[in-house]
């Protein structure tokens, strides 16, 4: 981050990031200079282990709905770094249309098989990008955790994979003329109760991983604003029906890092010095 043009203060704040840290009595940070950058792995991974924790409250809200839940990925071809900001913005474009009504007409001959969104009642979508340098190309995609009615897998409402990934992939990918693109993907699978953790795990880690994907000084500079220019202004993580409303009513806001803001009693003050945290009084 350094080496690249424009990025010296960006790289500062990861270098400086959590050099100073104030806790209240239980331990919570309440004052700090946590960078706060989407790249930093110390705040991707605060960030990862609080949506975790946040999630699961929602889920426990929900828990008297009774509900079953899905694990369900959302993949698109493959693309350039030159189309990776517009294929984002359409995978955000077209998963929000999956999820609402909006999807297919009542003219369209695909509208018959929508009849699953009856029984989907609330989606949390997060988007992940990989990067494959042997082929130079981004792999943007969805992780989605569904809430669904638990009568859904023996009821009408029921698709299978294969019927989602044709109303995923639309016309695009096949059933009415154009060849199939095998690289346009759906994944779903149940989540069992013993699961659910890792579930909520998957959909909670962050969206890149910039510094576990092994390349050199050369091939960062190169991949980084890439990264850094389709992700900006983006919300990596939204919320659909019942999530969204729980959210609300536990003022839960996922994409908001701030550290608790009102700090009663006294706090102490760390400062990170010569490879260790230490008090500052
Ligand atoms: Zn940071």
């Amino acid at each position: 981050m350094q080496e690249l043009p424009g990025w010296e203060t960006k790289a500062r704040h990861l270098l400086e990031c959590g050099t100073y840290l104030e806790l209240d009595a239980d331990g919570h940070v309440v004052k700090s200079n946590l960078c706060r950058e989407r790249f930093c792995p110390m705040c991707q991974w605060r960030r990862s282990l609080r949506v975790y924790g946040q999630t699961q409250k929602i889920l426990s809200f929900l828990e008297p709905q009774g509900l079953a839940y899905l694990h369900l990925t959302l993949t698109i071809p493959n693309c350039s770094a030159a189309d990776l900001k517009a294929q984002c913005k359409w995978l955000f474009w077209r998963s929000a249309a999956l999820f609402s009504d909006r999807l297919y007409g009542k003219s369209d001959q695909l509208s018959k098989f929508c009849h699953f969104k009856r029984s989907f009642k609330g989606v949390l979508r997060s988007l992940e990008i990989t990067y494959n340098p042997d082929r130079d190309d981004y792999h943007p995609h969805l992780h989605c955790l569904v809430a669904v009615r638990p009568s859904y897998f023996k009821g009408r409402d029921y698709v299978s994979q294969e019927t989602l990934r044709l109303l995923w992939t639309g016309y695009s990918a096949g059933m009415f003329g154009d060849p199939p693109d095998g690289l346009w993907q759906v994944y779903i699978s149940r989540i069992k109760e013993g699961e659910r953790n890792n579930a909520v795990a998957e959909v909670a880690k962050y969206a890149v991983k910039p510094f576990h994907m092994d390349l050199d000084i050369e091939g960062y500079k190169k991949v980084l604003p890439v990264l850094h220019e389709a992700m900006a202004g983006r919300r990596l993580i939204q919320l659909f029906g019942v999530f969204a409303d729980a959210a609300r009513q536990l003022r839960i806001n996922l994409n908001d890092d701030q550290e608790a803001t009102s700090s009663q009693g006294p706090t102490r003050k760390f400062s990170y010095v010569g490879g260790h945290y230490r008090e500052v009084f």
